[in-house]
Order: structure tokens, then sequence, then C-alpha cells
């Protein structure tokens, strides 16, 4: 049940109604550009209106498979997102308005409310922003686009581990001496092993 009857949460001050939906939520690919592909969605949770408002608590949960933003490798993702919405009705005279000062507070017109957008919504901000399939991912190689997770170049890039520096340099200085040639001694060329 992902639509929530106000009149019949507020006929029932404070008795809890279950919500339990696996519902597909593929608009979460268009909406988050490392998002390829998503398994339903499951939430489980209560809604019961107290105090004047509906709140809505539970855990929503699901697997996504994401892109790696250093390497651009699918990989699989879960989460486990805890949900606590509350959902309160525009006064009369007001609109309702999306936003409030606190951002899981709710303004609603009307008897009901679809919950879908608003779970949607939690998961697409529970995704990291620049995914990695692992921490240690090495990406790829800015200059000849090889994963570095897989196999190594001898390209030189501009941007040099901070740790690495007094190694770059040493390596430049003995480069130094015997000019014109790669870093292993050879002019430099693909693997040829
Ligand atoms: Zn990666
Ligand atoms: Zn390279």
């Amino acid at each position: 049940m992902m639509i929530l009857r106000l009149p019949e949460l507020e006929g029932q001050q404070g008795k809890a109604l279950r919500v339990h939906e696996v519902f597909a939520a593929d608009e979460l690919v268009r909406m988050h550009p490392q998002v390829q592909s998503l398994s339903p969605v499951t939430v489980d949770a209560e809604a019961r209106y107290e105090a004047g408002e509906v709140r809505v608590e539970g855990t929503l949960s699901g697997s996504l498979v994401l892109s790696c933003s250093r390497c651009l490798k699918a990989f699989p993702y879960s989460y486990s997102i805890s949900v606590d919405e509350r959902f309160v009705r525009a006064s009369s005279g007001e609109t309702a308005s999306e936003e409030t000062d606190e951002e899981n507070v709710h303004v609603v017109d009307g008897d009901t409310v679809d919950l879908k957008p608003y779970l949607v919504e939690l998961i697409a901000l529970a995704i990291p922003f620049a995914p990695l399939c692992s921490e240690a991912c090495k990406g790829l190689c800015p200059v000849c686009g090889v994963d570095r997770n897989v196999e190594s170049c001898s390209c030189r890039t501009e941007r040099i581990d901070p740790r690495l520096a007094p190694l770059a340099e040493l390596l430049a200085a003995q480069m130094g001496q015997g000019e014109q040639k790669g870093p292993n001694g050879k002019p430099k060329e693909p693997n040829d092993t």
C-alpha cells in the first residue's frame, strides 16, 4: 500500500498501519548518473497518525548496479536505509509545498499521499555521489585509458600521489642523467610481453 489515506490514519489515532511493498524504481536510473540498473525496492514500514501528523518509519532495502566513478566498471551496491518521513496537511489558505524547515517533514494537500516519490528520493540521496568499486580502485589512466587495476602502463600523468612525490623527484633526477630515455631505459613502447 503505497498510497496513504489520511482520513483512515487520522481515524485510528496512534494505531500503526503496516506498509510492506516491493516496488520497481527504475526512475533512479534517470535520476542518478551512476546507476545502471536496480532490483525492486522493499519497503517495510509503519504509518501512524499522531500529534497532528502522519509519521512513516521503517526501512528501505534493495540493490543497485553502479558504475565506478574511477574505472567505470559496474559493481553491485546493496543498501538499507532508514525511513522517517512526516506528513502534515497544509493549513487552510496555505498551499502545499515540498519544503519546510525540517527536511523530512512534507506539507501535503488532499486526502492521499503517494509515498513512492518520497521513498525513491531517499534512495537517490543515499547513493554515493562518486561511487567506487573499491576504496583502493586505481581508476583508468587519463592518458592511454587502461584500467590500472588490471594492467599498468608507463604514461606520465600530471597528478602524482603526494606520498609518492619524493620518489617521483628521485626518478626525475635519475632520468635527467640519461635524457631521451623512458623510465626503463628504453624508448616508450606499448606493452610487448
Ligand atoms: Zn573502480
Ligand atoms: Zn597509460
